[in-house]
């Protein structure tokens, strides 16, 4: 398929999942982008139901800025996150980072990509994110595991790295409609495309999904 063809299979593809996940969000609970871009670094290899079990009270009860974080110190933050995976390290990647966004900039979350990608912790996914979420806007593309996988499947692209995918899509994926992609996507990901075992029987994409034969052939054999 060329450029064209993409572009419109995107689109195709837009309308489709934009009738069946209207409402498609980010799976993290926040109230402000400083709680969501703790929770997305948190996130890394952990679950987000773990991290709304954690998180929300504790930014409840005593972090709302970063000065907070660093108030409390590692040893306590350390404590307070041990049930998320790797706490220990990402107890320090998220003082790093608070020490920076006090330093850097004001004590408050950067609304660029190049901002938020200069604190310890923070790639590219993660600054997409709040960028989509707390920054309105729209031209972000957010290659989790799930946008990865089911815009592969779905032949949008063949690239392995995280940095390439997000380049090709943004190609053929209209500006503002990026962010919804990512958000759509994702969703689709969790409820139809599962890694293991998708849904392709049920998938309102079979039709434009080139992997569907490949996966209904083998649950037949
Ligand atoms: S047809 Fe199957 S592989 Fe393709 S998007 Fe749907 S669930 Fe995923």
């Amino acid at each position: 398929m060329n450029k064209t063809q993409l572009t419109g299979k995107v689109k195709e593809i837009l309308k489709l999942t934009g009738k069946e996940y209207p409402e498609a969000r980010t799976h993290l609970d926040f109230k402000s982008p400083f709680e969501l871009l703790i929770s997305t670094v948190l996130a890394a290899q952990c679950t987000d139901v773990r991290i709304n079990m954690t998180m929300p009270p504790l930014y409840k009860k005593k972090y709302k800025s970063p000065q907070d974080v660093l108030k409390d110190g590692l040893t306590n933050f350390t404590k307070e996150i041990k049930s998320i995976t790797f706490f220990n390290s990402k107890a320090k990647a998220v003082m790093a980072m608070c020490e920076q966004m006090i330093k850097e900039f004001k004590g408050k979350v950067p609304d660029t990509m190049e901002g938020l990608t200069s604190l310890s912790g923070v790639g590219r996914k993660s600054a997409s994110v709040i960028l989509g979420n707390c920054f309105g806007k729209k031209d972000v593309i957010i290659v989790d595991t799930h946008v990865k996988r089911v815009s592969e499947r779905l032949g949008l692209t063949k690239s392995k790295e995280p940095e390439k995918i997000e380049t090709e899509l943004k190609e053929i994926v209209p500006p503002e409609e990026q962010f919804n992609y990512s958000l759509r996507i994702g969703e689709h990901g969790r409820q139809i495309c599962d890694a293991k075992k998708p849904k392709c029987a049920e998938c309102f994409l079979g039709d434009l999904c080139p992997s569907k034969k490949l996966f209904i052939d083998k649950v037949k054999k």
